[in-house]
């Protein structure tokens, strides 16, 4: 499932592969399912071990499509793991907000999506999830401050955003703003 790298006539839909990340329970499949909740398509993937969703966004004037990985479970073995990171266009990196061991965890899931992804890098978000269970103790820019001061070195800089899949807040903000980094990167202007 290979997807597109080259822009192609007005108006055809742009195919992205994005990848959920993060600790188990963070919510990383409520927000999938929140996002696609209107138009609901998931499928599992029983081999792969991963459920995959599809949404239609306009980002910027452009039809695109996500095509939405979200591993099962908690993956046991890092090869299970690499083969679902490799080749993706984009990445979700989620944490929960009232767990701050979920937020330390991100910086070794962070090196091994560069690590895997050497040649093009995925475009990135992170999201602090569950903001409707409690008020951050960081703002979001103190968060990409806590990545940078870790001498983590995406392509990009570091933007994260607050968002609960319980009411709604930013879900799809969150996936828009995903797939507006992605489009940059696979159609440079
Ligand atoms: P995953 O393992 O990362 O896919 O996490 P899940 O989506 O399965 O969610 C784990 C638990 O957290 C479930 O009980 C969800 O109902 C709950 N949950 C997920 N997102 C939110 C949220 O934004 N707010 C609240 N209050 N609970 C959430
Ligand atoms: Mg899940």
């Amino acid at each position: 499932m290979a997807s597109r790298k080259v822009p192609g006539p007005r108006d055809e839909k742009i195919v992205i592969k994005v990848v959920l990340v993060g600790d188990i329970a963070v919510g990383k499949t409520s927000l999938r399912k929140r996002l696609v909740s209107e138009t609901f398509s998931a499928n599992y993937l029983a081999t792969l071990g991963v459920d995959f969703a599809t949404k239609k966004l306009q980002v910027d004037d452009k039809p695109l499509e996500l095509q939405i990985w979200d591993i099962a479970g908690q993956p046991n073995y890092h090869s299970v793991a690499d083969r679902f990171l490799k080749n993706s266009d984009a990445a979700l990196l989620v944490y929960d907000l009232n767990n701050n061991a979920t937020l330390s965890h991100l910086k070794e899931r962070m090196e091994r999506i560069i690590s895997l992804n050497k040649d093009e890098e995925p475009a990135f978000i992170v999201v602090g999830n569950k903001s409707d269970l409690c008020e951050s103790d960081m703002t979001p820019s103190e968060i990409n401050q806590y990545f940078a001061d870790q001498g983590i070195k995406f392509d990009e800089p570091i933007q994260t955003i607050f968002t609960s899949a319980k009411t709604g807040e930013n879900v799809e903000l969150a996936f828009k703003r995903l797939g507006q980094k992605a489009i940059k990167k696979l159609i440079p202007v």
